[in-house]
């Protein structure tokens, strides 16, 4: 305990799961410090090739609106309404995302975002941001955090958002798994053209490629970040320029003449790694203190449905969440958490890796577009009773564990009622027959 009475609270990780955590607890009236191994990014600006656009919907909205944020990052972002398809040759073709075409996601740079809240959460009571603060672990039997090159500080809470690669889980004896892809990705930039957007900026543009893909996503300045799915084996062979020129006016034709910057994004862009982690438990409680997971750090996922950011705020809601009802007893509001969000991890954790395959390979086919127009169809007939995954997982606030289950069982109608259809027909062919 803090010599108030009041608990000392650490955040680790100024990232978008530790900045909504610091405003949501800074407006419960709860003190909280926020500790952030990078120099302040609205001072220092983004790294080369780690721009990274995300897709906002209705679950990331739905928690920024909790802190009042939900317009001003509807502001800095662009909707995007479905995907556009581009075949190696062809025409490239439109698919909405819903079935009135009406809904949309929201394409807006993670770094845009990160300032957002870092400005919101400087400016909200009770909380302090220290920025060039590396977190090397925590001792919860002496409640400190740890750090490298500062003397370990007490905490009474620490709450982890430090990413994927967490130094805090790490610190923990905890059961984890990290499953890496095979795959990387490295991001390349479309620019404007004569001021211009030089692809449709209504839609997330994929380039399906079979075991690989490139996907763009629009900016407000209107040019478009593009990121490369490939194979880690594939970067390392296209190893000179001639090669890679070649190889996008190949299998990119269409995006090839728009990147005049290709060969030097290509040759510089780092080659970034795709993780699932699977974590339990998430909190651990010490003599000194108790700790729990978050975000990325907690259940990182591979970004194929746009969901990692959405679903790490999920989790700050939660948090705050549990705090309230539990009159803010810290060891039981971080255990009714981890209770309630880890099903539903998992379960956007396995959607995630198979909405890869539907990306980089069956969105292409004309079996997937004539499924995804009878899904709509059947959409718009039976409003509110058959509804797409795609719809559940971007455009609801469903859990995401409820999700499999709900979709298991309209289906199981829909064959139903599929059966006794054929059934009835059937027989009323039987009875024409007879009476003939
Ligand atoms: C290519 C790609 C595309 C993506 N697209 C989408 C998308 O479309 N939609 C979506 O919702 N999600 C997407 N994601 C996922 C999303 O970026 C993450 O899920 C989200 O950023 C997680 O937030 P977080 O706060 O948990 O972690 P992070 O955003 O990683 O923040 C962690 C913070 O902790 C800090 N930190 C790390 N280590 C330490 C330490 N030792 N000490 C102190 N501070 C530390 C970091 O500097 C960082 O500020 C994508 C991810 C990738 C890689």
């Amino acid at each position: 305990m803090a010599a108030d009475g009041g608990e000392r609270i650490a955040i680790v990780g100024a990232g978008l799961a530790g900045c909504l955590l610091a405003v949501l607890l800074g407006r419960r009236g709860v003190p909280v410090t926020v500790y952030e191994r990078r120099p302040d990014p609205r001072v220092s600006g983004a790294e080369r090739g780690r721009s990274i656009n995300l897709a906002i919907s209705a679950r990331g909205l739905a928690a920024l609106e909790e802190v009042g944020l939900r317009d001003r990052c509807l502001k800095l972002a662009l909707p995007m309404h479905g995907r556009m398809v581009h075949p190696p040759v062809g025409a490239t073709n439109f698919q909405p995302y819903s079935a009135d075409g009406e809904r949309a996601i929201n394409s807006i740079g993670r770094a845009d975002l990160n300032r957002s809240l870092l400005d919101t959460a400087e400016a909200t009571p009770g909380v302090t941001l220290r920025f060039s603060s590396r977190v090397t672990g925590v001792d919860i039997d002496a409640g400190t955090v740890l750090f490298q090159d500062a003397p370990a500080e007490r905490a009474d809470v620490i709450l982890a958002g430090d990413g994927a690669y967490s130094a805090v889980r790490r610190s923990l004896d905890l059961d984890v798994d990290t499953d890496f892809l095979e795959h990387g990705y490295k991001e390349l930039t479309i620019p404007p053209r004569d001021g211009e957007f030089a692809l449709d900026p209504d839609a997330l543009h994929i380039w399906p490629r079979g075991t690989s893909m490139m996907i763009a996503l629009p900016n407000l300045d209107r040019s478009f970040t593009c990121t490369l799915f490939w194979p880690k084996d594939d970067f390392a062979a296209l190893d000179t320029p001639e090669k890679v020129t070649a190889y996008f006016e190949r299998h990119y034709p269409d995006a090839a003449g728009l990147m005049p910057a290709l060969l030097d994004d290509y040759a510089h862009n780092p080659i970034g790694s795709l993780v699932t982690v699977w974590s339990w438990p998430w909190t651990r409680r010490g003599d000194g203190a108790v700790v729990a997971l978050l975000g990325d750090a907690a259940h990182a996922i591979v970004p194929f449905y746009g969901q990692g950011a959405n679903c790490a705020f999920e989790d700050c809601i939660e948090i705050d969440r549990c705090l309230a009802e539990t009159g803010g007893d810290w060891t039981r509001a971080l255990e009714r958490y981890q209770e309630r969000r880890k099903a539903n991890t998992d379960a956007i954790a396995e959607m995630a890796l198979d909405n890869f395959i539907e990306m980089r390979d069956r969105v292409a086919s004309p079996v997937h577009r004539a499924k995804q127009a009878a899904t709509h169809a059947l959409e718009r007939r039976l409003a509110g009773r058959y509804v797409s995954r795609y719809e559940l997982v971007s455009f609801s606030t469903m859990p995401y564990a409820r999700i499999p289950a709900r979709l298991r069982r309209q289906n199981l109608v829909l064959a139903g009622a599929a059966a006794g259809t054929a059934a009835l027909l059937a027989l009323t062919a039987r009875a024409l027959r007879r009476r003939r």
